[in-house]
């Protein structure tokens, strides 16, 4: 069984608790969502078949001890399993970033899992697996991708209804060009969140579209 692969790239790491490390990015084809400030849209067909092993081949090549499968929506792919299980068994870091619509409850604990919560703004809102919140650790985080101060709210209430904080690390992360970080920021200042603002560290290393970084 083969894996649709988008790209396999190097970069630094600039989401998660995660962000500032050299990181290995597996990104798979294909995607059940269409969150409307999407900007992976690419992935969504484009992709070439490849082996496990073949996957392997390349991310031995880089060195690098962390590696992150992301997509797209990885967990769409069953092989995605079979990756993994040679990750860790290779003694690689593990990350898993997924948009929250799919059954987490099958990822090997070991795994990091990131997992989208999709605030209104998104479109996606309806498709959020809030079952999926049973199978996270401390290790484990939950992305609120924020376009506006409605998706804040909605955020901050999610928050409190599911005591997310005690559940796992709580990211919070404005829309590229559509919310100021600063804004967002100060959000959180003011209502005391336990959260962890991000903004995408590699938009702002690099040039905001380019790909594979
Ligand atoms: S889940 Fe991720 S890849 Fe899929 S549409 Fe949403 S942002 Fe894009």
């Amino acid at each position: 069984m083969a894996l649709q692969v988008n790209e396999i790239f190097y970069s630094i790491q600039g989401e998660s608790t995660f962000t500032g490390r050299p990181c290995v990015f597996v990104r798979l084809t294909g995607c059940n969502l269409r969150c409307r400030w999407c900007d992976t849209g690419y992935a969504f067909y484009e992709g070439r078949a490849l082996t496990v092993e073949q996957v392997l081949e390349q991310v031995r090549a880089y060195k690098c001890p962390l590696v992150e499968i992301t997509g797209g929506e990885p967990l769409l792919q069953d092989e995605v399993h079979s990756l993994i299980d040679r990750l860790l068994a290779e003694g690689y870091e593990v990350l898993v970033e997924t948009g929250g619509s799919l059954d987490v409850g099958r990822l090997d604990p070991r795994v990091v899992k990131i997992l989208d919560l999709k605030a209104p703004g998104s479109d996606m809102d309806r498709l959020n697996n809030l079952d999926n919140l049973q199978y996270l650790d401390r290790k484990d985080q939950i992305k609120f991708v924020v376009v506006d101060r409605r998706d804040y709210e909605w955020a901050r209430r999610m928050m409190a209804e599911h005591a997310l904080a005690e559940k796992a690390q709580v990211l919070f992360s404005p829309v590229f060009s559509e919310l100021h970080p600063r804004e967002l920021a100060e959000w959180i200042l003011a209502d005391r969140l336990p959260a962890r603002l991000q903004i995408q560290l590699h938009k702002y290393l690099w040039d905001p579209d380019q790909r594979g970084v």
